[in-house]
């Protein structure tokens, strides 16, 4: 890799530290149970409408019914695109793979932009791989029953057993059916067990001998369950992404490359060969797909190369929820000459579901406002919050977000407890807004270099 490429690498690493800390206080869309958003909850606040629609478009998903379509957030910059594809992320689950990428990111140095595209889409696949695992003494372990376990009247449910010291088998069979006389245990239930003497693929036999424990109760007469009904089964869950998986295969580094982010382009036949270990994985009951979340935003920035792919890539059945942010209108699809809405080619729009969000008013930015110095550990008494909400109603919110943590640097600074007027007049005169930026460089611009 070029020393440029490296660079490139480490920037875009921090990009994506600073958009995990941009949005950390949004833990979902917060919507009540019928899909209805609460102004202000999990984080979120006002973009009712399109917190709404996206709402449904969450039920749609976990329906199975969003295959081959795709979101298109538009709306203003700073109105929270971001934001709620990352809140439908979260309401998705805690290990959904949510990946954000910028339309001008594609145009990568060292990659071409379909790979880069692949290994975005990728990167949001959640592969939940089950492992079996032997029993340890002193692990909770999980029991499966592959057939009823009672005979003679102890119907059953599910049950948990927990031994806190090592047992002889006999003592955990009559525990079993000291629960299996209080609660309904069927075929296929899970018993738990918190330790285990490691010779817990005997316990079928403890069951037995156990029949005539006092605990079983009048109407057990006989629990029958011959030794092998009771497997012995331990499974671990770990999730990783397709493209750790891809990453790990396909280079002589493996993991490490992970760490470095230099994964470079990825062989087609290493993928093909994962895909078909998937499947396999899948069918074998070992392995489970997650579909993440792949957020685009800028999407005009793509071209129609990149437009061709995700239209192909829609068609997969393992594609993440593909949602898009723009904020442009009608514009050039990039690289041809003709125009369409969003810069996006018809026929991809065509699959879309569009959402738009709109510009904040000042109750709903002071709200954002307050929630981001909390979220930022910020004191910031009342009145430097109604001027920053003003400073963000004329600039933009995130602006006004940025000068939060800048306020309370000076305001220790000045060995102040709170975040005060004087503080935000300070930042808001050291760092420029992107008007004051522009009319800065209009007045000087004979003095800067062509
Ligand atoms: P751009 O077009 O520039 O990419 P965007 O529309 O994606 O902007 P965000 O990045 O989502 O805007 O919003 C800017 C900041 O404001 C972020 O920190 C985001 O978390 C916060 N924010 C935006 N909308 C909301 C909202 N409705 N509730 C809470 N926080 C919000």
């Amino acid at each position: 890799m070029t020393e440029e490429a490296g660079k490139l690498e480490q920037i875009r690493d921090i990009t994506r530290i600073d958009r995990i800390g941009a949005h950390s206080h949004i833990r979902g869309l917060g919507l009540n149970d019928a899909l209805e958003p609460r102004h202000t909850s999990q984080g979120m606040v006002g973009q009712v409408q399109a917190r709404r629609a996206a709402g449904i478009i969450l039920e749609m998903i976990k329906e199975g019914k969003i295959a081959g379509r795709a979101i298109l957030i538009g709306g203003q910059p700073g109105t929270g695109k971001t934001a709620i594809a990352m809140g439908m992320s979260q309401s998705l689950g805690t290990d959904t793979p949510f990946t954000a990428i910028s339309g001008s990111e594609i145009f990568s140095l060292e990659m071409s932009r379909t790979e880069a595209l692949t290994q975005a889409f990728r990167k949001s696949i959640g592969v939940r791989i089950k492992e079996e695992t032997e029993i340890i003494e002193g692990e909770v372990v999980e029991i499966q029953i592959d057939r009823p376990v009672s005979e003679g009247g102890a119907k059953v449910g599910k049950l948990t057993l927990k031994t806190t010291e090592m047992e002889t088998i006999y003592d955990l069979g009559a525990k079993m059916i000291e629960s299996l006389t209080k609660e309904k245990v069927q075929a296929g239930d899970i018993i738990t067990i918190d330790k285990s003497s490691g010779r817990s693929t005997k316990l079928g036999r403890s069951y037995t001998r156990a029949r005539d424990y006092d605990a079983m109760g009048p109407q057990t007469k006989y629990v029958h369950c011959p030794e092998g009904e009771l497997q012995k089964r331990k499974e671990v869950v770990h999730t990783v992404s397709l493209h750790e998986i891809d990453v790990i295969n396909s280079r002589t580094q493996g993991f490490l490359a992970l760490f470095s982010g230099d994964t470079g382009e990825i062989k087609t036949e290493v993928r093909d060969q994962i895909s078909i270990k998937i499947a396999e994985w899948r069918e074998e009951g070992k392995a489970d797909i997650v579909p993440g979340v792949l957020f685009i935003d800028e999407v005009h920035m793509l071209d129609i190369e990149c437009f061709s792919f995700l239209n192909r890539a829609l068609e997969s059945d393992m594609a993440p929820i593909l949602i898009m942010a723009t904020n442009r209108g009608i514009t050039k699809i990039r690289g041809t000459n003709y125009t369409s809405p969003h810069g996006i080619p018809i026929d991809l729009l065509d699959r879309l579901l569009i959402v738009s969000t709109v510009p904040y008013d000042e109750k709903e930015m002071h709200k954002i406002l307050a929630i981001r110095c909390e979220e930022e550990d910020v004191e910031m008494n009342e009145e430097a919050l109604a001027i920053l909400t003003k400073i963000g109603g004329e600039t933009s919110l995130r602006y006004a977000i940025q000068l939060i943590t800048a306020s309370a640097l000076t305001c220790r600074k000045r060995k102040g407890a709170e975040v005060e007027i004087q503080d935000i007049k300070r930042v808001y005169a050291l760092f420029l807004d992107e008007s004051r930026s522009s009319q800065f460089l209009k007045e000087y611009q004979k003095d800067f270099m062509f």
